[in-house]
């Protein structure tokens, strides 16, 4: 396998939660870290980092990466009015506009730092083959609902079983599958208790959205007389396997079961306030009762920009806001969320530059006027609050190089946006927007 040289880089940020270290290089050999520090030798690709901080490259916990094809579709509506919107032209959804949509998707990330996404869609063998070809890591939640209609729900299974036997079976590098119960109101009890059984049988991770808005938790009591977190634990849904997208409206006793389960709570802060499902994700009292927490773009129909560093800044603005505290989170928490706990939430051993670990690695432009000045000492608060994907210089995935000086490396891009426009013709030339 090649090696990279990542030489030179002007600070290294090896964990969220130690001071920037000076300069130095990183090699990256076997698609692990080797060497940081004063690392040197022939290799294969040499990348002069000068003007750069490496620092563990960002995880995108939650989206719907091919609704890159939405964007912009559908917008000042609520949650549900917005979905009935969204549905009906999801059900048009063929292969190759999934692949179309996701290939965008895919690019979009990498420019922005991102080396691994949590992608909840279905054709999903399409969406897998897109983020390979871009060369970033996806886990592909295929999305499931019976919509509680019993006859559905071993349809659901299946369908579900044939995704994990054509994601593994792929000989894909990067791409894994995993199984994406879309919510406590569109899946029934049997086909939640049919997915635990899935998970635990194909050891797979399990995703789903959990206590988006009020309307979620009063359904949930409608129908099992428990809160959300309350039914999945009794049906063994928590567990280290499962992330949840959302968490906004959680009881202390739900923070204590996710918290004693090992489980991940994924935000999503940008989609939450556009989509003015109103509160404020309790994240400091999640990081207390020690849930994992990681950061989320959701789909771009929902969020639009599939951004980590938006997601960081909001995510640490809404909280002081909510709590009425300017240090209610602390700038690492804030890194930490963006990177190694979101390597943590997928069992990878990763966000953190030390050899041994899998070489995912971003390089962020300190040239750049909003990252002025170039102190050790302000950076992780600059990566924060004033980082945005315009600086995003290299990014190496799994030891290979996807991004470099800004530019994406292992796609045509001009040939993407080809196919996404015809997929764009496709789906909406009929319907007036
Ligand atoms: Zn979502």
């Amino acid at each position: 396998m090649t090696r990279i040289l990542l030489r030179n880089c002007s600070y290294i940020l090896a964990r969220p939660d130690e001071p920037v270290r000076p300069g130095g290089s990183i090699l990256i050999e076997d698609g692990l870290i080797a060497e940081v520090g004063e690392a040197s030798g022939k290799d294969d690709i040499v990348v002069d980092c000068e003007g750069g901080l490496a620092m563990p490259a960002l995880v995108n916990m939650h989206t719907h990466a091919a609704m890159t094809l939405f964007r912009g579709y559908s917008e000042d509506k609520p949650l549900m009015e917005w979905l009935f919107d969204i549905w009906s032209v999801e059900a048009k959804l063929k292969p190759w506009h999934v692949r179309a949509g996701t290939l965008v998707a895919g690019i979009e990330m990498a420019l922005s730092g991102i080396s691994t996404a949590m992608d909840m869609y279905f054709h999903t063998a399409e969406a897998a083959r897109a983020l390979e070809d871009v060369g970033i890591r996806g886990y592909l939640a295929i999305g499931l609902f019976d919509f509680m209609r019993e006859d559905e729900t071993e349809r659901q299974l299946k369908i579900a079983e044939e995704h994990v036997r054509t994601i593994r079976n792929a000989g894909f590098e990067l791409a894994k599958p995993a199984l994406g119960p879309h919510a406590i109101y569109t899946c029934s009890r049997s086909l939640l208790e049919g997915v635990k059984e899935l998970s635990e049988r194909y050891n797979l991770l399990v995703h789903m959205h959990l206590a988006e808005t009020t309307e979620s938790q009063r359904k949930s009591l409608e129908l099992y007389g428990m809160r959300e977190a309350e039914i999945l634990n009794e049906i063994g849904l928590l567990s280290t396997r499962s992330s949840f997208a959302h968490g906004v409206y959680l009881s202390e006793r739900e923070i204590g079961l996710l918290a004693g389960a090992g489980s991940t709570i994924v935000h999503n802060p940008v989609s939450n306030m556009k989509l003015a499902t109103g509160g404020i994700s309790p994240l400091r009292s999640l990081i207390d009762a020690g849930v994992n927490v990681t950061l989320g773009t959701d789909g771009p129909g929902s969020g639009n920009r599939l951004d980590v560093f938006e997601a960081a800044k909001l995510a640490a603005l809404a909280q002081r806001h909510l709590l009425r505290n300017a240090a209610a989170l602390r700038v690492s928490e804030v890194l930490r969320m963006a990177t190694t706990n979101g390597y943590r939430a997928l069992g990878l051993k990763g966000g953190v530059l030390e050899p041994g670990y899998v070489a995912d690695v971003l390089v962020v432009d300190l040239k750049a006027p909003n990252m002025w000045p170039p102190r050790p000492e302000r950076l992780p608060s600059n990566l924060v609050y004033s980082a945005s994907p315009s600086n995003v210089k290299t990014l190496v995935v799994n030891g290979r190089l996807v991004v470099d000086e800004g530019r994406i490396l292992t796609v045509d891009v001009e040939k993407v946006y080809e196919g996404f426009e015809r997929a764009v013709m496709d789906l909406f030339s009929e319907h007036v927007e």
